[in-house]
């Protein structure tokens, strides 16, 4: 039988976050937490709306994804977004000690890689699925913006 929730499938539940971004006119990244293949949060960018710079996708999933655990750390959870954390986010996930992050784009200006910014060593990454998809969104956005 063929697995149904693979990293592809979670990474389209983020996309479908990011197009949520993207229709409100944020920046188009979205995430989602799962546990045991099952979505415990949702969020996507927003920044503009809540005129907040610390309104990342993935740092309202944290706190939702905390909440729904009733618990700070993200035991056996996989993070999935659209766009490879900045050194904000990279920090935060660090602190949560989340169990593995998957994540679409790179960023190559303003990446945790790039920044050289260090993960929590429990924390496992996988980068590049559905990398094109991802960073399409990205780049009609910043069509349509110029
Ligand atoms: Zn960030």
């Amino acid at each position: 039988m063929e697995k149904i929730f693979t990293d592809e499938y979670f990474m389209k539940k983020a996309l479908f976050e990011a197009e949520i971004a993207f229709e409100k006119g944020e920046i188009p990244v979205g995430a989602v937490i799962v546990v045991d293949n099952k979505i415990i949060a949702r969020a996507h960018n927003l920044t503009e709306l809540l005129h907040d710079v610390t309104a990342h996708a993935e740092m309202q999933a944290i706190t939702s994804a905390a909440n729904y655990l009733g618990a700070k750390y993200l035991k056996d959870c996989t993070l999935y977004v659209t766009l490879e954390p900045c050194q904000m986010c990279a920090g935060a996930l660090y602190w949560s000690q989340i169990s593995k992050i998957v994540y679409g784009a790179s960023d190559e200006n303003r990446g945790f890689v790039k920044m050289g910014t260090q993960l929590h060593p429990k924390t496992t990454i996988v980068s590049g699925v559905l990398e094109k998809e991802c960073a399409l969104l990205m780049r009609a956005f910043f069509r349509l913006k110029r």
